[in-house]
Protein backbone atom coordinates (compact mmCIF):
# COMPACT_ATOMS: atom_id res chain seq x y z
CA UNK A 1 0.00 0.00 0.00
CA UNK A 2 1.57 3.52 -0.65
CA UNK A 3 0.71 6.77 1.19
CA UNK A 4 -1.40 8.06 -1.79
CA UNK A 5 -3.21 10.49 -0.10
CA UNK A 6 0.50 12.20 0.57
CA UNK A 7 1.41 11.60 3.91
CA UNK A 8 4.31 13.46 5.28
CA UNK A 9 5.89 10.02 7.44
CA UNK A 10 5.87 7.86 4.09
CA UNK A 11 9.16 7.84 2.02
CA UNK A 12 8.53 4.64 -0.87
CA UNK A 13 6.13 3.02 0.70
CA UNK A 14 7.88 2.78 3.81
CA UNK A 15 6.64 4.63 7.01
CA UNK A 16 8.87 6.69 8.76
CA UNK A 17 6.58 6.88 12.13
CA UNK A 18 6.47 3.27 12.68
CA UNK A 19 9.79 1.46 12.06
CA UNK A 20 10.17 1.95 9.07
CA UNK A 21 7.24 -0.62 8.35
CA UNK A 22 5.59 -0.91 4.96
CA UNK A 23 3.18 1.99 4.97
CA UNK A 24 -0.25 0.69 5.72
CA UNK A 25 -2.62 3.73 6.44
CA UNK A 26 -4.46 2.87 9.94
CA UNK A 27 -2.28 0.56 11.28
CA UNK A 28 -0.93 0.69 15.20
CA UNK A 29 0.66 3.68 15.43
CA UNK A 30 -0.10 5.36 12.07
CA UNK A 31 -1.38 9.35 12.57
CA UNK A 32 -4.60 7.71 10.63
CA UNK A 33 -4.96 4.90 13.46
CA UNK A 34 -8.19 5.76 15.45
CA UNK A 35 -9.37 8.47 13.32
CA UNK A 36 -11.08 7.01 10.49
CA UNK A 37 -13.22 3.89 9.51
CA UNK A 38 -11.39 1.14 7.29
CA UNK A 39 -12.62 -1.78 5.70
CA UNK A 40 -10.04 -3.74 8.11
CA UNK A 41 -11.68 -4.07 11.03
CA UNK A 42 -8.82 -5.08 13.18
CA UNK A 43 -7.85 -0.94 12.52
CA UNK A 44 -11.52 0.17 14.00
CA UNK A 45 -11.39 -0.33 17.57
CA UNK A 46 -9.92 2.69 19.10
CA UNK A 47 -12.34 4.88 17.19
CA UNK A 48 -15.13 2.06 17.96
CA UNK A 49 -14.15 2.96 21.54
CA UNK A 50 -14.09 6.51 21.27
CA UNK A 51 -17.46 6.97 19.88
CA UNK A 52 -19.06 4.63 22.67
CA UNK A 53 -17.34 6.94 25.71
CA UNK A 54 -18.64 10.12 23.20
CA UNK A 55 -22.25 8.04 23.57
CA UNK A 56 -22.05 7.28 27.14
CA UNK A 57 -20.89 11.38 27.90
CA UNK A 58 -24.31 13.13 28.41
CA UNK A 59 -26.30 12.12 25.99
CA UNK A 60 -28.69 10.26 28.77
CA UNK A 61 -29.64 13.88 29.78
S1 LIG B 1 1.43 4.01 7.95
FE1 LIG B 1 0.28 5.86 8.36
S2 LIG B 1 1.72 7.30 9.28
FE2 LIG B 1 2.88 5.69 8.26
S3 LIG B 1 3.31 6.48 6.24
FE3 LIG B 1 1.49 5.24 6.09
S4 LIG B 1 -0.21 6.67 6.32
FE4 LIG B 1 1.66 7.68 7.08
Amino acid sequence: MSGSWGCPHERNNLCTKVRNLPCDPGMKACVLYGRFVFADESKNEPLRRKRAADASDGSGE
